[in-house]
């Protein structure tokens, strides 16, 4: 917890700030209505700051420290900038694998897919990825190792990831990736890497006999899938296609025939089952 204060000048029980400080400090003394304004600055700023609405926060304490020296104190609003900036950070993350957490990724996802910008001519790619089997992980080698394979995974999903994408915890052991200016078939290429890694990952270091593989979706932002929803929808419902293609595998729709298709050597496997997706459209 951030503690919020500003240099009120000290008062005595009846308001007059004491003798000694008042007669040394006579030229800058601050007139009482503007210790006031900066007093109800700092409790505001406090307050603010005990709900977590650090940006509110920090302005309202910057004005408070304006007022009672007359401009920034910059080692004090350096370190509550540097402090509010970590608060905000590890508010965003996930404590047990640091990738992003469910927040952040609703977060940065509406705003990416609201923003024509952000969307460039590419699209944005969205992948969920989710591991297979990973109830017998927990069940053979005991819950605190089955976290620390999931440090591991996260460590190989965020390996080789392009600049402007990102990865987050969707859930259990769930994640997203998200691919901001990425068409399908390049997401999809980044997908297919990243499982290939988390295949090929040396997991015998943590177990002789372990092994942990991945199954992904990938939808993208093309055609009618614009909105958040039914982006999700759709990689969740290629998720399913991987996992009943008999899983470590990435699926994802061909844009020009509709058909769901698995990336890589998986490719050649024949059956993919298909489902229908929460907002009504067929895969
Ligand atoms: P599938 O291939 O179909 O995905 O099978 P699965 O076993 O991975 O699927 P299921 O949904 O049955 O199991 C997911 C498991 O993930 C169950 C749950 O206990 C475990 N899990 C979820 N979050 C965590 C976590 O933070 N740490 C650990 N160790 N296990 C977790
Ligand atoms: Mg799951
Ligand atoms: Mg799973």
């Amino acid at each position: 917890m951030v503690t919020v204060r500003a240099a009120v000048p000290m008062e005595t029980r009846d308001g007059v700030p004491p003798r000694e400080a008042s007669r040394s400090s006579e030229q800058s003394a601050t007139p009482p209505a503007t210790a006031n304004a900066a007093a109800r600055h700092t409790a505001l700023a406090e307050e603010l700051a005990g709900a977590g609405r650090w940006e509110q926060a920090y302005q309202h304490l910057r004005t408070a420290v304006r007022l009672l020296h007359g401009q920034p104190v910059p080692d004090e609003l350096d370190r509550l900038r540097r402090e509010h900036a970590e608060a905000r950070e590890q508010s965003l993350r996930d404590s047990l694998t640091a990738s992003y957490n469910r927040r952040y990724l609703d977060e940065r996802l509406v705003a990416l897919l609201d923003d024509p910008l952000c969307r460039g001519t590419a699209g944005i790619s969205v992948a969920l990825v989710d591991v297979d089997h990973f109830k017998q992980v927990n069940d053979t080698y005991g819950h605190p190792f089955g976290d620390r394979v999931l440090q591991r995974l996260v460590t190989e999903l965020d390996a080789e990831l392009p600049d402007s994408a990102f990865c987050a915890r969707y859930g259990g052991e769930e994640f997203a990736l998200v691919l901001p200016g990425h068409d399908l078939l390049d997401a999809v290429r980044i997908c297919e890497a990243a499982r290939h890694r988390i295949d090929r990952h040396p997991w015998q270091e943590l177990d002789a006999d372990l092994r942990v593989t991945v199954s992904i979706g990938v939808a993208h932002t093309s055609g009618s899938v614009t909105g958040l929803e039914r982006l999700v929808g759709m990689a969740d419902a290629l998720l399913y296609g991987a996992k009943h293609s008999g899983r470590n595998a990435v699926a994802y729709q061909d844009e020009h025939n509709g058909s769901v298709r698995l990336a890589g050597p998986a490719g050649g496997r024949r059956s993919i089952r298909r489902r229908r997706i929460r907002t009504g459209t067929r895969l």
